[in-house]
């Protein structure tokens, strides 16, 4: 790969990675690269900057904290580090589906999901890269400037020169538009998110079933929503392209949303803090040129509509690691990781396509007959269950459910559910 691109080939002793944000893409990306370049004797030089704390929990991260499978091989044999057992809240076997009006529970099979406090995941990594030699230094990189030999990389803690930089830095403003004035990076799509915890009695949380409620409501700046339960709490979240608190006000007022939380809770009474976050719906333009790539949810490199942020996190940071020591730091070399990551890419026309029928089925009521559909099919009931969990792509859940097979039990549970709103308008 090297010949046609002098000083681009794969990164070799004396040289110099610098690694921009230490969430869950770039902690996994300086892991990798420092265990490969171990392994091929390459003495290589891996700079991480964060400018968090996450040690001692001061920073919030509005993500819910759930690692769902294959969390534990991402960790265990991608990144040869041991799950961190002693940070599990809650082990998540089972979804219920809500539309407004109905409710489905959706029972998992394999492995479960684990609910963990996303800030002390987030110290972990860190500290499981520190342990490997990688440093981490506390600070924001503020500019970058891109030469022919390398990268001058400033900060607000200390300034040095790299030969590839990777933009591991999520959907922070700040370090998407460092990265669009260095190249020609363009941040992708993004889904707004408002977050909100909710503290029930004691006996209340012990009682609260091991599932993640998810919503299709039918308020139409809502896309969806969940509570998923941690030890203590609830972590409620509303998604959609512009939802506001306001909207959070809206969905906590549900019936179906009500109905799980705590019969005498009043969101009125409370004083709940709302967080805003945001996530990714499509990749970025540009995710990778000479010298750099990007990450996680910078590179917007992750399953739409399904969540599992974090595992596409790691996943791109081994992948883009592995492409560095290999392949090389070209345009050329990203090619390729870009390329390892068709379990994402080729995903997104079908991921885009179930937004859309989600949507749409929320809001005119048409969900509720898929889920009377479900309640008679197992097969529909298992790709609803791989649809709200993500543990399968859309491509495989829709090969699973024939559609030849489903299509006149769907005419026939619609028929009957048009006839029912037709007789109700009447009366
Ligand atoms: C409401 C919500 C709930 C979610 N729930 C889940 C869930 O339950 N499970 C799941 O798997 N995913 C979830 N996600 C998605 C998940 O949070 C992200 O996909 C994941 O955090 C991406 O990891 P990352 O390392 O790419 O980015 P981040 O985790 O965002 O990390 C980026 C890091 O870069 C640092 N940084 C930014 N700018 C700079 C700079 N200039 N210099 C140095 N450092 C910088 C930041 O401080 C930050 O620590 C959720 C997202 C949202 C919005």
């Amino acid at each position: 790969m090297s010949p046609n691109f002098p000083g681009l080939g794969p990164l070799d002793g004396g040289k110099v990675a610098v690694v921009v944000g230490g969430g869950p893409s770039g902690a996994s990306c300086a892991i990798r690269m420092q265990q490969l370049a171990k392994q091929l004797h390459r003495d290589i030089r891996i700079v991480l900057f964060e400018p968090k704390q996450f040690e001692g929990e001061r920073h919030f991260n509005q993500c819910v904290g759930v690692l769902s499978p294959p969390i534990m091989e991402i960790l265990e044999d991608g990144l040869k580090i041991s799950f961190p057992w002693h940070l599990v809240q809650r082990e998540i076997y089972n979804y219920v589906l809500h539309s407004d009006r109905e409710t489905i529970l959706l029972e998992g099979e394999g492995q479960p999901s684990f609910a963990v406090h996303r800030v002390k995941f987030d110290a972990y990594l860190l500290k499981q890269a520190e342990r490997q030699g990688i440093r981490v230094v506390q600070g924001r990189v503020t500019d970058l400037e891109f030469a022919p030999h390398g990268i001058m990389v400033y900060s607000d803690n200390e300034n040095l020169r790299a030969d590839v930089v990777v933009g591991a830095f999520g959907l922070d403003g700040g370090g998407c538009e460092l990265f669009q004035r260095a190249t020609s990076y363009q941040p992708p799509q993004a889904l707004a998110s408002i977050v909100t915890r909710i503290y029930p009695p004691v006996d209340f949380m012990k009682r609260f079933d091991s599932s993640i409620h998810a919503f299709l409501p039918g308020l139409r700046r809502i896309e969806f929503g969940a509570i998923t339960p941690k030890k203590d709490h609830l972590t409620i979240n509303i998604a959609g392209a512009q939802v506001t608190a306001e909207d959070m006000d809206a969905f906590l007022r549900l019936p179906a949303v009500r109905s799980v939380l705590p019969a005498n809770f009043l969101p009125a009474s409370l004083e709940l803090q709302y967080f805003k976050g945001r996530f990714p719906i499509r990749p970025a333009k540009h995710l990778y040129g000479d010298r750099y790539v990007t990450l996680g949810d910078a590179s917007g490199l992750l399953r739409p509509f399904k969540g599992k942020g974090i595992n596409s996190g790691c996943l791109t940071g081994i992948r883009a690691a592995e492409t560095i020591l290999k392949l090389g730091i070209s345009r050329k070399a990203f090619r390729s990781y870009y390329r390892l990551c068709d379990d994402v890419t080729q995903d997104m026309w079908y991921g885009r396509l179930i937004r859309q029928l989600a949507v749409s089925s929320a809001n005119i009521g048409w969900l509720d007959v898929v889920i009377e559909l479900a309640r008679g099919h197992p097969h529909v009931r298992t790709g609803l269950f791989h649809c709200v969990s993500g543990h399968k792509s859309f491509k495989a859940i829709r090969q699973d459910i024939s559609l030849r097979q489903t299509l006149p039990s769907l005419l026939f549970t619609g028929g009957r559910w048009l006839l029912k709103l037709t007789t109700q308008t009447h009366h």
